[in-house]
């Protein structure tokens, strides 16, 4: 009998693991796919650490999460400064004097402000994501920047997807390629699994497996539960809808391919959103290079479901998943699938060890 079976070894169920074990409690953690770390998993391949889920940033505002983590790696100072590629014509992100500067020749934010101002859309209330994007920032930005993009990501005209996705983008009239503005940013050298391998250190790990594959009723007193809260309760009120994509992985015989380690392709001439050369999260100088070009796609039973897509309609069925969580009093919800939330690495990390903080107390 074990104290807790956790299911799913992403970094929520790592870290209530790691922090039952501390208090001399005993866990099984059992995974579904072959091995741990969840979305946050890296493999080494020709030597480079491979984000094998899509780039993973690790960024945050939060001292103490950042404390933390720190204790299972080493981070190094990596910026995230990704370009866009729109039919080869490269820009700087985040929207900045840099992205200005290239699409207007001004390079006074004065200016560019004006540009901007003569371009906006004026409206109050934008109805959906192409009034938000034309509001916020003009017709040249949406056309060369968002909207073929934003289309080729949700498979959506941009007239037809809600505003607020747009919203997390960042505009600057400062000369800032940082896309994050959080005081905390980096990369573990060496990659995320070691940092989940370290915080497993004292649990059992059961790999390839299912936890709806068998009935696991006298397996332990108490269940974390990290997956998908509608399939928890078999769908009862309908399955949430999900954003999922498609990975394309490629070693090549050159030293940089693209000088950068996010490219986004921002025409629909091309059929990936962008192209990580994984390398350069960690400044490699490695003689080959690995990229992974990134699709997006529309989700279907037995793909990964990476986003949840928390718009309005599936808030509220997500609502009464919870309301039926809050009744399992031996089951412990947690992480971007249990809570059904858009969730960084950080805010897992706080979440995950409030938790095991109530439980412990
Ligand atoms: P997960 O990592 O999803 O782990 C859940 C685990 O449970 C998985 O391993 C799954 O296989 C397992 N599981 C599910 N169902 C079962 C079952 N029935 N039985 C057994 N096991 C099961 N965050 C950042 O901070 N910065 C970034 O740059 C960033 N980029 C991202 C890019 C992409 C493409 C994606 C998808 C996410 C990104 N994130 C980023 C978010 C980050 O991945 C998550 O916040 C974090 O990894 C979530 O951890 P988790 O433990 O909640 O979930
Ligand atoms: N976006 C865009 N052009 C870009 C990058 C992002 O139009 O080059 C839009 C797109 O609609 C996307 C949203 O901004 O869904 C948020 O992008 P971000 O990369 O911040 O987050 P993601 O949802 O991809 O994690």
């Amino acid at each position: 009998m074990y104290d807790y079976l956790i299911v799913g070894s992403g970094l929520y169920g790592a870290i209530f693991a790691h922090e039952a074990t501390k208090r001399g409690k005993k866990c099984l953690v059992i995974e579904k796919r072959a091995h741990i770390g969840g979305n946050a998993y890296t493999e080494q391949v020709e030597g480079v650490t491979v984000h094998r889920y899509g780039p993973h940033i690790f960024h945050t505002n939060d001292t103490a999460v950042w404390e933390y983590i720190n204790r299972f790696a080493e981070f190094n100072n990596y910026i995230n400064a990704p370009i866009a590629n729109y039919n080869g014509e490269i820009y700087n992100l985040p929207f900045n004097m840099n992205t200005f500067y290239k699409l207007w020749g001004t390079h006074k934010p004065e200016k560019a402000m004006e540009v901007i101002e003569s371009q906006r859309l004026k409206t109050e209330n934008p109805q959906n994501l192409e009034e938000q994007a034309l509001s916020l920032v003009g017709r040249d930005i949406f056309e060369k920047l968002i909207k073929e993009y934003t289309e080729k990501q949700w498979g959506r005209k941009c007239k037809d997807l809600p505003a607020f996705i747009i919203k997390r983008l960042p505009v600057r009239f400062t000369y800032n390629n940082n896309y994050f503005n959080d005081r905390y940013q980096g990369i573990p050298i060496g990659g995320y699994t070691q940092i989940i391998e370290k915080m497993l250190q004292g649990s059992d790990v059961r790999l390839n497996t299912d936890y709806f594959s068998q009935n696991w009723d006298d397996t332990a007193r108490k269940t974390v539960y990290t997956g998908p809260v509608d399939e928890f309760f078999a769908f009862k009120y309908g399955r949430l809808k999900y954003r999922t994509l498609r990975f394309e992985t490629e070693v090549l015989d050159t030293g940089n391919y693209q000088g950068n380690a996010i490219v986004n392709y921002t025409s629909a001439a091309f059929p990936w959103t962008r192209i990580i050369e994984h390398k350069h999260f960690e400044y490699g100088a490695q003689p080959k290079t690995v990229i992974t070009k990134e699709f997006s796609k529309e989700f279907e039973t037995g793909d990964e479901p990476y986003y949840p897509v928390n718009d309005e309609k599936n808030n509220s069925v997500a609502q009464k998943y919870f309301e039926l969580a809050a009744q399992r009093e031996n089951v412990i919800f947690g992480g971007r699938l249990g809570e059904y939330k858009y969730y960084d690495m950080w805010q897992v990390i706080k979440n995950a060890l409030e938790a095991a903080e109530a439980e412990f107390r």
